[in-house]
Parts: C-alpha cells; structure tokens; sequence
C-alpha cells in the first residue's frame, strides 16, 4: 500500500489532493451500464475547529448539535487536545452536466441518473469519507467523519422539524463553500446540485476565508426578492416563499421508491427537482439571471 505522509508546510494541499486522487479513482461511479463517473471535480474547504460559528450552530440548532471537540472528544477519548487544533475538511461533489441534464426535463420523479447518483454516488461519498478519516489517522492526525458516526442521530426540532447532531452543509458553509437557498439547498461556485463531505481531524489547517456575510447570501430571492424559480420546480408544493417544508419534502420522497424500482430496477429514491432548472443549480446566480 502506498505510504501517504502529511506535509507540514501545505497540508491544504496535501488533503486536497487525498480527495481529488480519490474522485478521480474508479471508486467514483454511478454504477450504470458504463460506470459512468458520478461526480465531477470537488470543491475543497476548511475551517477551523474552534470557529465561532460551532457554538452559534449549537444555540441556534439545539445543545445536541455537535461541535467538532465534541464529535472528536467522543470518538477518541484518550486524544487530549483543543478545539483549536482541530480542522473540519469539507468538500463539495458536483453533479455532472448529463445528470443535472436529465433531472432537468423531471417535472415529477428524478432521472435514471439522479437516483443513481442518490444511492450509488453517495455511496461512493461515503467510502471518501472513511478513506479520508483513515489516511489523516494512518498519518498521526487522528480523524472522525461525524456522518458516519455511531452517535450521529437525526432529532425532532421545535424549530427545524427536523434537525442532527451534525450538518455537513453548515459545515460547509463554515468553510467558505456556499450559502443556503430558499430551498435549503447549498449554493456553491458549481451550484445547488451537489452532495457534501465532511471530515473533523486533528490537524493544522488554514481555515477557507468565507466569501460571504450572511448564510443567504447567494440566493436571488434573498438577495432582491427576485427568483423563487425553485418553488415552481417542487412537485408536492413543498417549497414556498415562506421556505422548505420539510415534511412535505420527505414524503415525496418516500413516495418515489416505488417509482425507482419500477422504472430503473432499483432500490432507491431522489427528487431534487428544486435543484436542476434553476439559475442556482451550476454556479452562482447573478443578479437578473432568474
Ligand atoms: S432557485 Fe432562485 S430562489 Fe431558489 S434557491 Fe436558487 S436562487 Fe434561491
Ligand atoms: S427535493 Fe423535491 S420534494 Fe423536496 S423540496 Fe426539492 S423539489 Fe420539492
């Protein structure tokens, strides 16, 4: 097995490129006829493991939302060490142009290629985030991915119906990826249809500078009231003026399981429908695009 060693000058670069070999591997697949890839380049974020912004999440979302010393002081309760030396590696896995394609022209259930990427793209997320965990551990930086936890837990909130013990979109938002749109959805430079990673580990890291004040920032309805392009792309009126309704959401969901296994032999589900037919879904919509 080939010995990957951290550089102590850049291991910005140095986890980078632990991500990007690992997308660019076989590993990244859709599991179709022609394993076509799943996933185009990833965008890379960091952000430091005693930002202000963990402990706002955790007044804002609710005391059992984690910050990274906690996740990380649960997984290795030996390791002595401050949320300062701790880094949360996020990235951003974009949808490619042929599965944004085809989701485009749903109005109702996903493309062939959207519901692969939900259960075979994000099985490959998976496997990226224990190959990251495991190589920053094998390399002295002891690291957790909080997703795959055994302690993660999904939780009903007062205020969010539904909330967890650790978002990987606030994560990335934390490190400069993206903000949130009336949908919910994470709007990045490649846009709202992506998945996101994440990845706490004891290791020295310049935080991404965040290119953006609010957590609105990028989207249009927000931003000038303009838009709202995302509302008329939900099926099931789930999304509204007022935002997501979650619920709602999940149910359509559930629904499209049947679908999926009738139509593309299965076992899965998907929609993103508010996240490809929108000026948000691959880049950062501009003012007057909507
Ligand atoms: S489609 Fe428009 S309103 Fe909806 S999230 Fe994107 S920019 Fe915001
Ligand atoms: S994922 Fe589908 S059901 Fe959920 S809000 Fe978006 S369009 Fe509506």
């Amino acid at each position: 097995m080939k010995h990957i060693t951290s550089s102590a000058r850049e291991p910005q670069a140095w986890i980078a490129g632990i991500i990007r070999d690992f997308c660019a591997g076989p590993a990244n697949t859709l599991q179709d006829a022609t394993n076509e890839r799943a996933w185009d380049e990833p965008l890379i974020g960091f952000a430091a493991g005693d930002d202000r912004l963990w402990q706002e999440y955790k007044e804002y979302v609710g005391p059992a939302h984690w910050t990274p010393a906690e996740i990380f002081a649960a997984t290795f309760p030996d390791v002595r060490c401050q949320p300062a030396d701790l880094s949360v590696i996020c990235w951003v896995l974009p949808q490619t142009a042929a599965t944004r394609r085809d989701n485009r022209q749903e109005t109702t259930y996903p493309a062939e290629r959207w519901a692969r990427s939900r259960i075979f793209g994000e099985a490959f997320n998976t496997r990226l985030r224990i190959h990251v965990a495991e190589t920053l551990s094998a390399a002295g930086h002891e690291a957790v991915a909080p997703h795959l936890s055994p302690l993660w837990a999904r939780q009903d909130s007062d205020r969010f119906v539904i909330s967890s013990t650790w978002s990987e979109r606030h994560a990335a938002y934390a490190a400069g990826l993206g903000t949130f749109g009336l949908c919910d959805g994470l709007i990045t430079p490649a846009g709202k249809a992506i998945r996101v990673g994440t990845v706490v580990a004891r290791v020295a890291v310049d935080p991404t500078l965040r290119p953006y004040t609010h957590h609105r920032a990028y989207c249009l309805f927000y931003a000038d009231g303009s838009c709202g392009e995302c509302i008329g792309r939900c099926p099931v009126g789930a999304l509204t003026q007022a935002g997501h309704d979650k619920l709602k959401c999940q149910a359509h969901l559930d629904q499209t399981r049947a679908y999926v296994q009738k139509q593309y032999g299965f076992e899965g589900y998907g929609c993103g429908l508010c996240q490809t037919g929108v000026p948000c879904e691959s880049h950062i919509p501009i003012a007057g695009e909507a």
